[in-house]
């Protein structure tokens, strides 16, 4: 391995200059994680390590006057759990992302850095999806926001251009009789990959009604999967049996998932319609308490 140069800049401007000016691979480092893991394992041979926890926007988890939330992207999941304005809003968010590693990962583990390692198990994504959560890029041309879901490539790849880096979230205001959960399937109780994992977010009307629903599946395609059918599925019902049947169809019809020692393509699937079932009971139960 080549010396790597370690740089922590204070200001966006200049970790975009660092970014871009760099000759090879730069790397942003928020919690480290998933980075210093890959290093070690001499997985990644980065030329320059950018540290953007000096920056202070990437730092801040705020709730703005309209209700909506601004997470900077090197936001630690413990700190967030702390909160109780945001775990009272976003439950289903912050439920993905306390399933992070244990207590000691948890004080470091970013939402910018489980998006931005692009594992298709990341398990904060799909939330992060569901809840309707943009990213704020910063870049050599400027500032842009996408959804989340356009963040990721594939498997270890993203859409972001060369000097590019995630500076924060937006996490829209709860709406009212809305509610969001996440739940995933893992072959032990804890410290391991999602085998399917599966986000949701919806409102309901006064009568009980779903009148908006977005969800989200990992684990079961190269990138995390967006599930119009399954929406469909639920909107206008009341979640009886039969659109509880046909939620389940679509997330099962959207998979496209690996073999792999954590289970197969026939299971990956059956298990996404049961999460998909499972997560939207939850939302709906957890939104018509509001
Ligand atoms: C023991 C252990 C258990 C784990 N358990 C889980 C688990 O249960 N579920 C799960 O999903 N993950 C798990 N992980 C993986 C990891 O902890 C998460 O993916 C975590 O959220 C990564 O965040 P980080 O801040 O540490 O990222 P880092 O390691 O700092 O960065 C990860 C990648 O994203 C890039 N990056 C980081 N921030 C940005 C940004 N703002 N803009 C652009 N690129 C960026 C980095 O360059 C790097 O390539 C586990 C890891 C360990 C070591």
């Amino acid at each position: 391995m080549e010396s790597i140069q370690f740089r922590k800049p204070e200001t966006v401007d200049e970790a975009v200059k660092l970014l871009q000016g760099a000759d090879g691979d730069a790397r942003i480092l928020a919690g480290g994680t998933d980075l210093l893991v890959q290093l070690r394992a001499h997985m990644i041979d980065p030329g320059v390590i950018v540290d953007i926890k000096s920056i202070a926007e990437t730092r801040e988890l705020t709730k703005n006057d309209d209700g909506s939330y601004t997470i900077g992207a090197a936001v630690a999941g413990a700190e967030a759990h702390e909160r109780d304005d945001i775990t009272a809003d976003w439950p289903g968010v912050i439920e993905a992302w306390d399933l992070i590693g244990s207590t000691q990962i948890q004080g470091r583990a970013s939402l910018g850095g489980n998006l931005c390692n692009a594992s298709p198990a990341g398990d904060s994504v799909p939330a992060m999806v569901a809840a309707g959560m943009t990213a704020n890029i910063a870049g050599p041309d400027g500032r842009r926001t996408l959804p989340v879901e356009k963040i990721t490539a594939g498997p270890g790849k993203t859409n972001l251009k060369k000097g590019e880096f995630i500076v924060s979230f937006n996490l829209p205001a709860k709406p009212s009789n809305g509610g969001d959960a996440y739940l995933r399937l893992i072959p032990r109780t804890e410290m391991d990959i999602a085998v399917v994992g599966c986000g949701a977010a919806l409102t309901l009307d006064e009568s009980g009604t779903v009148t908006s629903a977005k969800i989200s599946l990992g684990a079961v395609a190269a990138t995390v999967l967006v599930v119009e059918d399954a929406a469909k599925a639920i909107i206008g019902t009341k979640l009886e049996p039969e659109a509880m049947s046909a939620l389940d169809a679509a997330c099962q019809a959207a998979c496209n998932p690996i073999d792999d020692k954590r289970g197969t393509v026939e299971y990956r699937t059956k298990v996404a319609g049961v999460l998909g079932r499972r997560v939207v009971s939850i939302a709906a139960n957890r939104a018509g308490k509001n």
